[in-house]
């Protein structure tokens, strides 16, 4: 039985071929990636339901990885963590890790987790309409409402606020909002997203709950109860 892609992310091909092994074992389908950006490329032209993410990788760390993944995807990722103070960067940088194994871990354990994993994922809808305070962003009708009112968005101001919305309190910088609204293979620069920021917080007028976060990017303050997660 089919029952979705999980892509395992480890540059040690034992613990990567086992953990394939594992997860082959109970439907799963496995890709296995041994660097951070086939990680990325991986994500995107395979649309995995979940990660399983090494934090030491030869190119750019698993942390590096699941923030670039965070920007584009609300995908649910499992860190490997070699070390004691790998664990304390899991949880300290608030990249919102599903779960987390320290090495040397049970395969058994890890697919119990994946499972759990999937399970608590599965239960939560994606929301097709976002509140951020006095706007709300209509996913099915692709339009934004300001008091009840309509505001002309073009398609990327509308994806610009959907992202910041769906993503209230949480500073982003200027590459993950590229990365995830322009998507990974748009080059150019990243003043793009100034300009946008600017067109969007001028039709939103005093609703308006962007923040711009000095030396980082920008934020979405909301009133509205974040998303589960
Ligand atoms: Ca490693």
């Amino acid at each position: 039985m089919e029952k979705g892609t999980i892509l395992v992310v480890e540059d040690e091909a034992n613990i990567a071929d086992l953990v394939d092994l594992y997860l082959a074992r109970e439907g799963y389908r496995v890709l296995k990636q041994a660097t951070g950006l086939g990680a990325l490329d991986a994500v995107r032209d395979h649309r995995p339901r979940l990660v399983v993410l090494d934090i030491g990788l030869p190119d750019i760390d698993g942390l590096e990885v699941c923030r670039r993944i965070r920007a584009t995807a609300n995908l649910p990722v499992i860190f490997l963590t070699a070390r004691g103070d790998e664990v304390d960067r899991v949880l300290g940088l608030e990249l919102g890790a599903d779960d987390y194994l320290t090495k040397p871990f049970s395969p058994a354990e890890l697919v119990a987790r994946v499972k759990a994993v999937l399970r608590r994922v599965d239960g939560v809808a994606p929301a097709e309409i976002v509140q951020s305070g006095r706007v709300t962003i209509d996913g099915g009708r692709r339009e934004i409402r300001v008091d009840d009112l309509p505001v002309d968005f073009t398609t990327k101001e509308f994806d610009l606020l959907r992202f910041l919305a769906e993503r209230p309190g949480l500073a982003l910088s200027r590459q993950q909002i590229l990365d995830g609204v322009w998507g990974y293979d748009w080059f150019g620069d990243v003043r793009t997203v100034d300009v946008h920021i600017a067109q969007v917080r001028k039709k939103l007028g005093d609703a308006s709950a962007i923040t711009t976060v000095r030396g980082v990017g920008y934020r979405m303050d909301s009133t509205s109860p974040a998303r589960a997660s």
